[in-house]
């Protein structure tokens, strides 16, 4: 058995996996970065780890978090309102058992390529479209990862100089413009809405969609996508671009429209390397599969 750990914005999903690497259980928990969250985090993590060891021969950690991963130190987690998460106290109470930790997107990445929506391409790219985007490239079937920090971090290119601040520290970043977080901040400002779930404010854009400024808002969204995916495209000439997280769930709203926008306008370099645009498969799932990985 294995147990893979996903550490994300609001949530922690923790599975148990059998050799086949398939969730055979399941337990989640949703947690605000507010004070000693680190503490809290790590204390749900040993917990859930010493129940599950109780009952299973566990072979194998997988962790996966948003950030930078270095000697078991998390840094970097921008959109967690956290400076660092440190992980060596896991790693020593549990020294018997072989502990992966992996950033969340390149794990995503890697189920989707393992047995998901990118299974069957040779050369893709990921995009996790969520609070932020998170990204991973695979050529040959091969994850490529850089020596230094992980690199290929596609949602921090700048696609507009001089354009909305980052959390990253720079000025026109990707991500500011098109991750789903972004989204759904400037659908809630011009309809003047406080708080709402993702299911109220996609019910509400559906209602709205012969709204002149709704449809702005989305007109904008998709330029901006375009303008990043033929970046993307004439870098990397992929096969596939699979775009995952919250992105799927308002898929209606952009999927088709981006679809027929990128064939119809060739935005790039190469006019016949246009890549299938697909949605991610394995949605929350997929974190706590490419833990394991
Ligand atoms: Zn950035």
């Amino acid at each position: 058995m294995k147990i893979g750990i996903d550490i994300g914005g609001s949530h922690i999903g923790i599975g148990l996996l059998n050799d086949e690497n398939k969730i055979i259980k399941k337990i989640e928990k949703d947690i605000t970065y507010e004070k000693e969250v680190e503490k809290r985090v790590i204390d749900y993590l040993e917990k859930n780890i010493d129940d599950l060891k109780k009952e299973n021969d566990v072979k194998l950690i997988g962790i996966v978090t948003p950030g930078n991963i270095k000697d078991n130190i998390i840094t970097n987690l921008v959109n967690l309102g956290l400076d660092k998460l440190d992980l060596n106290c896991i790693i020593n109470k549990y020294k018997d058992i072989p502990i992966k930790i992996k950033n969340d997107s390149k794990a995503a990445a890697l189920a989707e390529n393992e047995y998901g929506a990118l299974r069957e391409y040779k050369d893709s790219v990921f995009l996790c479209l969520g609070t932020g985007i998170g990204s991973a490239v695979f050529m040959n079937k091969r994850l490529l990862i850089a020596n230094r920090n992980t690199g290929f971090e596609l949602g921090h290119m700048i696609i507009k100089r001089g354009g909305i601040k980052c959390n990253c520290g720079k000025d026109g970043c990707f991500e500011t413009y098109c991750s789903i977080k972004r989204f759904k901040e400037k659908i809630k400002e011009i309809l003047e809405i406080d708080n709402c779930s993702s299911e109220e404010l996609l019910r509400i854009i559906e209602k709205e969609s012969n709204n002149k400024k709704v449809k702005e808002v989305i007109d904008e969204y998709i330029e901006n996508l375009i303008v990043g995916l033929s970046n993307i495209i004439d870098i990397f000439e992929p096969e596939a671009i699979c775009l995952g997280g919250s992105f799927v769930f308002f898929k209606d709203i952009f999927y088709n429209r981006l679809v027929s926008e990128m064939d119809k306008r060739r935005y790039v370099f190469n006019k016949d390397s246009i890549p299938e645009i697909v949605l991610a498969t394995l949605k929350n799932d997929a974190g706590i599969i490419g833990a394991v990985l």
